[in-house]
Protein backbone atom coordinates (compact mmCIF):
# COMPACT_ATOMS: atom_id res chain seq x y z
CA UNK A 1 0.00 0.00 0.00
CA UNK A 2 1.47 3.58 -1.03
CA UNK A 3 0.33 6.69 0.98
CA UNK A 4 -0.82 9.40 -0.88
CA UNK A 5 2.18 11.92 -1.67
CA UNK A 6 2.04 14.86 0.71
CA UNK A 7 2.35 18.46 -0.68
CA UNK A 8 3.42 21.25 1.81
CA UNK A 9 -0.22 23.90 1.85
CA UNK A 10 0.38 27.49 0.41
CA UNK A 11 1.20 30.47 2.61
CA UNK A 12 -1.88 31.31 3.78
CA UNK A 13 -2.77 33.68 6.68
CA UNK A 14 -4.86 31.97 8.91
CA UNK A 15 -1.79 28.96 9.34
CA UNK A 16 0.57 31.48 9.86
CA UNK A 17 -1.96 33.10 12.78
CA UNK A 18 -1.99 29.41 13.83
CA UNK A 19 1.70 28.43 13.76
CA UNK A 20 3.02 32.21 15.52
CA UNK A 21 0.24 32.07 17.83
CA UNK A 22 1.58 28.64 19.26
CA UNK A 23 4.99 29.98 19.29
CA UNK A 24 4.15 33.09 21.68
CA UNK A 25 2.43 30.32 23.57
CA UNK A 26 5.60 28.56 23.91
CA UNK A 27 4.63 26.04 22.30
CA UNK A 28 5.88 23.68 19.11
CA UNK A 29 4.33 25.60 16.30
CA UNK A 30 4.05 22.35 14.09
CA UNK A 31 1.10 20.79 16.79
CA UNK A 32 0.67 23.26 19.19
CA UNK A 33 2.41 20.73 21.69
CA UNK A 34 3.67 22.57 25.46
CA UNK A 35 6.61 21.20 26.95
CA UNK A 36 9.08 21.69 24.26
CA UNK A 37 11.78 23.42 26.65
CA UNK A 38 13.79 21.37 28.90
CA UNK A 39 14.94 24.02 30.93
CA UNK A 40 13.72 27.55 30.77
CA UNK A 41 16.47 28.25 27.25
CA UNK A 42 17.08 24.83 26.31
CA UNK A 43 14.48 23.24 23.99
CA UNK A 44 14.17 19.64 24.04
CA UNK A 45 16.08 17.76 21.23
CA UNK A 46 12.35 16.36 19.79
CA UNK A 47 9.07 17.63 20.20
CA UNK A 48 7.25 15.20 23.12
CA UNK A 49 3.96 15.35 20.79
CA UNK A 50 4.43 15.17 17.12
CA UNK A 51 8.76 14.38 17.56
CA UNK A 52 9.39 16.83 15.39
CA UNK A 53 13.38 17.91 15.91
CA UNK A 54 12.84 21.13 17.11
CA UNK A 55 16.40 22.29 15.42
CA UNK A 56 15.16 20.77 12.79
CA UNK A 57 18.06 18.78 12.03
CA UNK A 58 20.78 21.82 11.16
CA UNK A 59 23.53 23.52 13.05
CA UNK A 60 23.32 26.80 12.30
CA UNK A 61 19.54 26.89 13.61
CA UNK A 62 20.72 29.18 16.34
CA UNK A 63 21.86 32.14 13.59
CA UNK A 64 18.14 32.10 13.10
CA UNK A 65 17.27 32.78 16.40
CA UNK A 66 19.99 35.23 17.22
CA UNK A 67 18.87 37.16 14.26
CA UNK A 68 15.01 36.97 15.92
CA UNK A 69 16.24 38.05 18.97
CA UNK A 70 17.92 41.11 18.16
CA UNK A 71 15.05 42.56 16.20
CA UNK A 72 12.75 41.93 19.00
CA UNK A 73 14.86 43.22 21.65
CA UNK A 74 15.98 46.27 19.36
CA UNK A 75 12.63 46.72 18.68
CA UNK A 76 11.11 46.60 22.79
CA UNK A 77 14.44 49.07 23.28
CA UNK A 78 13.66 51.74 20.19
CA UNK A 79 9.51 51.80 22.00
CA UNK A 80 11.07 52.06 25.91
CA UNK A 81 13.28 54.55 24.42
CA UNK A 82 10.76 56.86 22.44
CA UNK A 83 8.42 56.19 25.47
CA UNK A 84 10.80 57.73 27.70
CA UNK A 85 11.94 60.77 25.88
CA UNK A 86 8.37 61.96 25.21
CA UNK A 87 6.89 61.05 28.98
CA UNK A 88 10.12 63.67 29.86
CA UNK A 89 9.97 66.23 27.39
CA UNK A 90 11.58 68.98 27.50
CA UNK A 91 14.17 67.68 29.27
CA UNK A 92 14.65 63.96 29.63
CA UNK A 93 17.25 63.00 32.04
CA UNK A 94 19.57 61.48 29.67
CA UNK A 95 22.32 59.75 32.06
CA UNK A 96 18.89 58.19 33.90
CA UNK A 97 17.50 56.96 30.23
CA UNK A 98 20.97 55.52 29.41
CA UNK A 99 21.54 53.42 31.93
CA UNK A 100 18.27 51.66 32.27
CA UNK A 101 18.52 51.34 28.60
CA UNK A 102 21.54 49.29 29.32
CA UNK A 103 20.19 46.82 31.87
CA UNK A 104 16.26 46.83 29.69
CA UNK A 105 18.57 45.53 26.89
CA UNK A 106 19.97 42.66 28.79
CA UNK A 107 17.26 41.67 30.37
CA UNK A 108 15.12 41.56 27.29
CA UNK A 109 17.67 39.39 25.59
CA UNK A 110 17.57 36.98 28.08
CA UNK A 111 14.06 37.30 28.84
CA UNK A 112 13.02 37.06 24.77
CA UNK A 113 15.63 34.57 24.39
CA UNK A 114 12.86 31.54 24.74
CA UNK A 115 10.26 33.56 22.47
CA UNK A 116 13.20 33.97 19.86
CA UNK A 117 13.57 29.77 19.76
CA UNK A 118 9.93 29.44 19.05
CA UNK A 119 9.00 32.39 16.90
CA UNK A 120 11.92 31.48 14.86
CA UNK A 121 10.55 27.91 14.32
CA UNK A 122 6.93 29.06 13.51
CA UNK A 123 8.84 30.97 10.71
CA UNK A 124 10.91 28.17 9.42
CA UNK A 125 7.70 25.56 10.14
CA UNK A 126 5.57 28.36 7.60
CA UNK A 127 8.48 28.23 4.79
CA UNK A 128 9.12 24.60 5.47
CA UNK A 129 6.45 22.31 6.29
CA UNK A 130 7.22 19.83 8.36
CA UNK A 131 7.86 16.88 5.84
CA UNK A 132 6.80 13.31 6.95
CA UNK A 133 10.49 12.10 7.53
CA UNK A 134 11.24 14.41 10.43
CA UNK A 135 8.43 12.54 12.26
CA UNK A 136 8.54 9.18 13.95
CA UNK A 137 5.84 7.16 13.02
CA UNK A 138 2.48 7.59 10.98
CA UNK A 139 1.28 11.57 10.76
CA UNK A 140 -1.50 11.99 13.30
CA UNK A 141 -4.93 13.09 11.29
CA UNK A 142 -4.51 16.57 12.80
CA UNK A 143 -0.91 17.60 11.70
CA UNK A 144 -2.37 16.19 8.16
CA UNK A 145 -5.26 19.16 7.92
CA UNK A 146 -2.70 21.29 9.45
CA UNK A 147 0.25 21.19 7.65
CA UNK A 148 0.12 19.37 5.10
CA UNK A 149 -3.30 18.19 2.15
CA UNK A 150 -3.28 15.16 0.20
CA UNK A 151 -2.07 15.67 -3.47
CA UNK A 152 -3.05 14.42 -6.43
CA UNK A 153 -3.79 10.78 -6.48
CA UNK A 154 -1.27 8.79 -8.80
ZN1 LIG B 1 5.14 19.14 17.92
Amino acid sequence: MTLPQLQPTELDLGRACRLFWRAARLRCPNCGCSGIFRTPIELRPDCPGCGMQLDRGESDYFLGVYIVNLVAVEFLFAIAFAGAVIATWPTPPWTLIQYTSAVLIVLGAVGCYPFSKVVWMAFDVMLRPVSRDELPGPLPPALLSDAYHPGPQV
